[in-house]
């Protein structure tokens, strides 16, 4: 029967990062890293901006990262958390580049650092504007140099098994995957179970998350009775480049506004200093919601990014991919306005954990995006998400190696699901009810406008679990219902989040 000492769903940063540092720290673990796709198709390699950190300690300070996150997070972050993350930025920045990891620099070998929305200061290290392919390509590269890790691809994890422990409380034991190419539910047992399961930005219809980012993690644990907070607080991004009937869009860096880049209507006029003494340099969700006003006042689609203005040699040496992209749909920044729309990007909440990773569930960890530690509050500061991967994968290897040797496995055998999965049918329906999902899931104002989304997702549910009856389970059937789930999940905090509270 199949087991592991530890098992890390997801092959992202935040799970790859916490595989190596296990592995090199106890050869003696046995480690597995499932993951739905192929191992690099989850948000890490899109990320463009970077990672932010404090390098400079002339001109910047970690006191100065740690108030403009909190700043950003309005009054939801728990500082005791991004003070942790702050500080340890570095050691881990350190270890990124132990693993291969090469960020740019100015000729005088100094680091080229990026200024963001919300920085009062340049700090964001990157790799062009292809810092997480850098990084998850780098990271990939480690792994085969361990032989204590299995990384297995293609495995869609389905729920968690949990049972009770002597003294009855309920602890996480295994999980029951789908493993695409036998075409059966199987189970794994594991000592510690790590969630690394990434955003739910294909919950929306204009995101720029990648197919893979269905909110997976948060459902299982759900239903496993782990707690989930500040699920509501879905960070838009303000310059997706818009595409009609392009899904997911591609995104325009924040790092492009740091570099000048402006923010224009169809008038070619600059606005958001209407909104914020700021302007470019907002927080995202200032931005987004000045740019969703605009977009509400003159019933147009999109509005545009100009960055004609700018010395477009320097231009084009940091943002080479994004420019490429750019002309392979006929803009030239140097010369066209980008038209660009706000899209669903990064989930600020999820799986709550202390800052040893740890969710509510025993033996059972989250990290990276899936997780909500307490760093982000309302509202991420850019650059933030990816350091704060590595700082709680970081934690959770520490705690897994300290404890993992008084944890047993779980002596109840599973049997194997003889359920059979279907490959995906394309007609089956499901890809419609997603698409429906999708149009429901926007912002929810009015108590009237949350109670009719959560009536649509029940009706959803429903017409999948009717569709699914009469056939056997696919895989589109079980991201479905998860995405479900996370959605209603987003829509009940809504709902309450009046009564929310900062995290202490
Ligand atoms: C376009 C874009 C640009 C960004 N730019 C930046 C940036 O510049 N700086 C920054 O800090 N952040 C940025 N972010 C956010 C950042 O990239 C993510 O928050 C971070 O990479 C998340 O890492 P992760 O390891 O938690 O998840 P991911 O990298 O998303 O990995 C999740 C993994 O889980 C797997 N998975 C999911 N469900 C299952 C399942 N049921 N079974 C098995 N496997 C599963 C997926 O296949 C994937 O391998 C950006 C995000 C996007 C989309």
């Amino acid at each position: 029967m199949e087991k592991t000492d530890i098992l890390i769903i997801g092959s992202g940063l935040a799970g790859l990062f916490l595989a190596i540092k296990t592995a090199q720290k106890r050869p003696d673990l046995s480690i597995v890293i499932m993951t739905k796709s192929l191992a690099d198709t989850g948000n890490t390699r899109y990320a463009q901006g970077g990672i932010a950190t404090v390098t400079d300690l002339v001109n910047d300070s970690y006191e100065q990262h740690i108030q403009d996150t909190l700043s950003a997070g309005g009054g939801c972050c728990n500082e005791k958390i991004v003070r942790m993350v702050v500080q340890q930025a570095p050691d881990r920045i350190e270890e990124l580049l132990t693993m291969g990891i090469a960020f740019d620099t100015k000729p005088s070998g100094i680091w080229d650092l990026g200024l963001e929305g919300g920085h009062s200061r340049n700090r964001i290290l990157h790799h062009k504007d292809i810092s997480g392919l850098e990084i998850e390509r780098k990271l990939l590269a480690v792994i085969p140099q361990l032989p204590n890790i299995r990384l297995l691809e293609n495995q869609l994890c389905v729920d968690l098994s949990t049972e009770k422990d002597k003294t009855d409380q309920e602890y996480c034991s295994g999980v029951f995957y789908f493993n695409k190419t036998r075409h059966r539910i199987k189970h794994i047992r594991a000592r510690s179970i790590v969630l690394s399961t990434g955003g739910c930005g294909q919950l929306f219809k204009n995101t720029t998350n990648p197919e893979v980012a269905t909110g997976d993690g948060v459902a299982m644990a759900y239903r496993a009775g782990a707690a989930i907070e500040q699920l509501h607080y879905i960070q838009f991004h303000p310059t997706a480049l818009y595409e009609a009937n392009k899904h997911p869009f591609f995104l325009l860096s924040e790092a492009l506004r740091g570099f000048g880049a402006y923010v224009v209507d169809e008038n070619q006029k600059r606005f958001l200093f209407k909104y914020d003494t700021r302007g470019e340099l907002a927080t995202r969700d200032i931005v987004s919601q000045a740019i969703n006003s605009e977009l509400e006042k003159t019933g147009k689609k999109h509005v545009y990014l100009d960055c004609r203005h700018l010395d477009y040699d320097a231009f084009y040496r940091h943002f080479p991919t994004i420019t490429d992209y750019c002309r392979t749909i006929g803009l030239n920044p140097q010369e066209d306005l980008i038209p660009v729309v706000p899209a669903a990007h990064y989930q600020c909440g999820g799986i709550t954990v202390d800052q040893h990773s740890r969710t509510t569930v025993k033996n059972l960890y989250a990290i990276g995006e899936c997780s909500c530690t307490g760093l982000h509050g309302k509202n991420r500061l850019a650059s933030n998400s990816l350091l704060e991967a590595l700082v709680f994968a970081h934690q959770g290897s520490e705690h897994i190696c300290k404890t993992i040797d008084t944890i047993a496995f779980s002596s109840l055998i599973f049997m194997n699901k003889q359920q059979s999965v279907l490959p995906d049918n394309p007609d089956s329906g499901f890809a419609a009810l997603k698409e429906e999902l999708q149009q429901a899931m926007t912002a929810f104002y009015t108590d009237k406008e949350a109670k009719t989304a959560l009536n649509t997702i029940k009706q959803l549910k429903t017409t999948a679990d009717q569709i699914n009856s009469k056939q056997k389970i696919t895989p589109s059937f079980i991201e479905l219902i998860n995405m479900l789930t996370v959605a209603s999940l987003i829509v009940e905090q809504t709902k309450h989040s009046k009564n929310v509270t900062p995290l202490t």
